[in-house]
Formats: C-alpha cells, structure tokens, sequence
C-alpha cells in the first residue's frame, strides 16, 4: 500500500487522539527515514527523544533479534538477566542502588509516586502525601501523572484528578520553599523541562530546591524520562547542575527505541518497595531489556556524550546564527542535542513545510522549535537542516 493507503485507513481505525501529519514511516536507519513511498527524510525530532542513537543501531538490532530467538518474555516471578544487567549499568553509572522497571515514561513517573507516598507514609505518617511540581511541567498521560503534570491543556476533560498535586513557578525557589507544607513529601522536576519549551533553570535553583528538601526531609524526584541518556551530553541532565536526586524517572530512549521505563532509586528509598508493592507484567521483560543492554553499552562505549557536546554547540551556533538573520526567531537556547528555538510566531507552519521539503522537526509549547535529533548527528546533516529551515523562514 501506499503512503495515501495508509493514511486512509488508518483515520477509519485509529481513534483520533494524535493530530498525526501525513507521513507514513516504514524504514529507518541513523538519522534518515523512509516513507511508504520511498521518499527520504532527515530526522531531527528522533521519535521525541527517543532514537538517540538513531534508527536501527546494528547493536540494538542484534540484540533484539538475538532475545526474541531465546525468550521474549517470562514474568517478574522469575530473574530476567538483561534486567539485571541493565539495572547494574544504570545504578553504576548513577547516584542509584536500585532500579524498577516498566514500559513508558508515564508509569516510571506512576512507580515514583508511589514510592515516595509510601517511603512517607511509613516514616512520617499517612498525613504526609503531597507533591510539588512545576508549572508547564510534564509527566506523563496517566491519571496521576496528569494530575503531577503543570498544564491545564492535559488536565482539562478528566476531573477529578488526583488529589495532593500542587504546582509552582520552574526555576523559582523561594515559590516552592513557601509552598512546603507539613502534608509535603516531594518535589518533582525535570531538570530541564522539555514539553515546556525546553526551558532550562539556572545553575543555582537545583542546589537551592536540593537544599530545600534536605531541610525537610523531602524526596526529590527527577524526571529525566526526556533529558536523561545523553541527550544533554552528559549521561543525566542532572550532572549538569551538581546535585542528585533520591528518585528518577527514565524511558525515551533508554532502549533504543523499545518500550522501556524505569524508576532508580537510593536505598534507603527503594527498600520501602517490597514485594507485592507495585508491579508490571511486561516491566523490563528478557526482549526490552536486552535492547536496553545494547543500546546504554553503545552510548556509554562509542563516545556519544562528547558527540553530543560538541554537535549540540556547533547546532546551537548555527541557530544563533539563523536568529541573527530572522527576527521571527527571538531566542535559542539548549544544552548538548537539547535545543529550543523560541519564535514570535507559532510554529506548526514551518513544521509542515520542513515534512514537505524533507525534514523531520517539532514544536512545542505552541511556540518552540524542538530541536532533539539523534546524538549521533554529523555537521553535514545539521548543515543540511539549517539550509532547509532558512529556506523556509526566508519565505515567511
Ligand atoms: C515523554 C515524557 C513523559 C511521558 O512518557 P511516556 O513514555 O509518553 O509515558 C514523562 N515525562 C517527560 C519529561 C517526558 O518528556
């Protein structure tokens, strides 16, 4: 079938909660993909953050096909060596001592929640539930995540919503110290927040939020579920600001691509979640897993961080550089391959014009250019972006 075919039938069969635009991916491989047509695009937006070491990595596909070959699942009941395995690299490889793991974003936010509520609960008494997070966060669809998201457009439709949310300023300590109740248990962040607009806080607001939650005996959860696995250039965005968490999320692009989350967590933390606790039956099963094996071995081994570093500066240079030329652009700002272009316009114009010339791009918060390509990104493909974006903001 053609790329119209499926378009086609998919609006009579798919409930219609996307506003999908009409392209039809059937191939990938590095930072092209292909349309049910054959035409070629180049791929800036990497699934959001997910394919950061592009379409099809050999490791990741071999790891996959070699797990489906020997046991794609079993059950949590049983010990699964790549969840094991991939537990081990992300605990020493973080501040973490434990992980669990599930199937998205959203869940790994879900299972965070719920430990924090519990690890609370049991030291300080059933009082003690309420969680701060920022406004123009975002965490996830689920109900509870919804309720911890900072943004009216995700939570309109679904009241009730969970009680002991409450929502402050990003990047505005003293909003979050005067908002600390005897009822708080903790505070919820990205480090930089991504759906937002890619908003990234000053260097001293997570020492002052950490210095926060010490002071009460707060949780400090980071939602690294965009920003964590070498997006930023380091392996966790946090790295960037100096302070740890006890609690973080991750999942994008954890897996190469699999469905994958996972909740790390410190000892003293994690042990409150024993068993019968909080589960998954598909949580890090023997095939997601094994792509997550492969695919932290490939960013950790073939020197993606500095890729990342050194991509995302000569990236963010030449978005500077596009600013200087258009004042349609009034802002660029981004750390590693995690970069905002903020416009006076909203930008889902040139997103339709850049999947007509080729490229694959994004918007968010309505008036933001997301820039999030794999990190494995060459000059020669962000020339090339560059070329098509300034083609298309001189025709505006
Ligand atoms: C994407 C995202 C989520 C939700 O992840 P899903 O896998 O879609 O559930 C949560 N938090 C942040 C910061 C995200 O970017």
């Amino acid at each position: 079938m053609n790329a119209q075919q499926w378009i086609a039938k998919g609006d009579k069969y798919i409930m219609k909660t996307y506003g999908r635009y009409p392209l039809v991916p059937v191939r990938g491989e590095g930072c092209r993909v292909w349309d049910a047509d054959g035409k070629r695009y180049l791929d800036f937006l990497a699934g959001i953050a997910v394919n950061n070491l592009g379409h099809c990595h050999p490791k990741v596909v071999a790891a996959l096909q070699k797990q489906a070959g020997e046991l794609i699942h079993c059950s949590n009941y049983y010990h699964i060596p790549s969840q094991i395995e991939l537990a081990e690299i992300l605990c020493s490889n973080s501040f973490a001592d434990r992980a669990f793991f599930c199937n998205s974003g959203a869940e790994a936010n879900e299972a965070a929640i719920k430990l924090a509520r519990k690890y609370s609960r049991e030291k300080f008494g059933a009082d003690r539930y309420q969680i701060i997070t920022a406004l123009s966060s975002f965490h996830g669809r689920t109900m509870a995540t919804v309720s911890a998201t900072g943004q009216e457009k995700v939570q309109k439709f679904f009241d009730p919503l969970l009680h002991g949310f409450v929502h402050v300023p990003f990047n505005d300590a003293e909003a979050l110290r005067k908002t600390i109740t005897p009822a708080t248990c903790a505070i919820m962040l990205e480090p930089i927040q991504g759906e937002g607009g890619i908003v990234i806080p000053d260097g001293e607001y997570f020492r002052q939020v950490r210095r926060i939650c010490d002071e009460n005996k707060l949780l400090l959860i980071f939602d690294e579920v965009q920003v964590g696995i070498g997006r930023t250039g380091k392996l966790f965005a946090h790295e960037h600001f100096g302070v740890t968490p006890d609690i973080m999320t991750l999942a994008k692009a954890l897996a190469g691509g699999a469905p994958i989350g996972t909740m790390l967590a410190r000892e003293e933390v994690a042990e409150f979640f024993g068993p019968g606790t909080h589960g998954s039956t598909f949580g890090g099963n023997p095939l997601v897993t094994a792509a997550g094996v492969a695919a932290m071995k490939a960013i950790l081994e073939e020197g993606i961080l500095n890729h990342a570093e050194e991509i995302g500066e000569y990236l963010l240079g030449e978005l500077e550089g596009l600013k200087k030329r258009f004042p349609v652009i009034t802002e660029v700002r981004g750390i590693g391959l995690m970069i905002g272009a903020e416009l006076s316009i909203p930008g889902g114009d040139i997103v339709k014009k850049a999947l007509e010339r080729g490229l694959l791009l994004n918007v968010t918060h309505d008036t933001v250019l997301r820039f999030v390509p794999p990190l494995i990104v060459g000059k020669q493909e962000v020339d090339e972006m560059i070329g098509i974006l300034s083609g298309i903001l001189a025709e505006l």
